[in-house]
């Protein structure tokens, strides 16, 4: 089974725009999927379905092999397993300082304050943020609040990443940074990785795997190699 998978899934906008026109999508677990296309090709509709913030018009998402459902328990289940990190750090980092932003998602989960302060720990590292612990957020660089953002993912340990733009806004040195963090959090972690993103140049050397979309549908997808591969 697939970590997640999208299948005939269909979704419209209140005002008709059709955002997925009947896709299938599948992310194999340990690898990072990419997911190709310009603005407004339905990248971030499809994410939102893929965590439940979106309810598909059609078709179905399953996370683990496991249909999601669209009440309370499903929705809390699948936003837990399913963790969204979004372009823009500041979308999602409002606390105080680094650690309340990173423990955020912990303290949500209703954990046990020894389990938070592991798990807070634990992501400040992967991510590289420790020294950073008790600064205000606001004070970061662009590159820092990516990372803050990803930490407080983690703490919550889904089994999927999706990002979104992971490396928009950065310097060649800090796409590189995000992208080695992403294939380390894949290789010892054995996460699920998903990142929707329009630059090119990222894919073919970051991804396993990746789908090309498309005013909604998916147009091309494979292998990176088979994809990028020079005929
Ligand atoms: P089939 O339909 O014959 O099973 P697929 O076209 O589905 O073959 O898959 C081709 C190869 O691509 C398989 O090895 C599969 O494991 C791999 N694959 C499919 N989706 C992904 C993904 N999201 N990430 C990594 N590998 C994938
Ligand atoms: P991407 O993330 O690839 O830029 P989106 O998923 O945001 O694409 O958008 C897909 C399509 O849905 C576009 O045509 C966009 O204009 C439209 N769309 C996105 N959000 C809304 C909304 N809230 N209401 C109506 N149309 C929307």
């Amino acid at each position: 089974t697939y970590a997640i998978e999208a299948r005939d899934l269909y979704y419209t906008y209140e005002d008709g725009t059709v955002a997925l026109d009947h896709i299938s999508f599948r992310a194999e677990r340990g690898k990072i999927t990419g997911i190709l296309g310009a603005n407004g090709a339905g990248k971030s509709t499809l994410f939102l379905n893929l965590n439940g913030v979106l309810t598909p018009a059609g078709g179905e998402v399953r996370v683990d092999g496991i249909p999601v459902t669209y009440d309370r328990k499903g929705l809390i289940s699948v936003r837990k397993q399913v963790g969204i990190v979004f372009q823009d750090p500041d979308d999602q980092l409002f606390s105080a300082d680094v650690y309340r932003d990173i423990s955020f998602g912990g303290v949500n989960l209703g954990l046990p304050e020894e389990e938070v302060r592991r798990r807070v720990d634990e992501a400040m590292e992967w991510t590289g943020v420790t020294h950073l612990k008790g600064k205000p957020t606001h004070a970061l660089s662009f590159g820092q609040k990516k990372r803050v953002a990803i930490a407080g993912v983690l703490v919550m340990e889904p089994s999927v990443v999706i990002l979104d733009e992971p490396t928009a806004g950065l310097d060649p040195q800090g796409v590189s940074d995000i992208m080695r963090l992403l294939a380390e959090l894949r290789g010892r972690l054995g996460m699920t990785i998903i990142i929707a993103t329009h630059d090119m140049d990222i894919v073919p050397l970051y991804c396993d795997y990746a789908y090309l979309l498309n005013g909604g549908k998916i147009v091309a997808e494979g292998t990176t190699e088979a994809l990028f591969s020079q005929p």
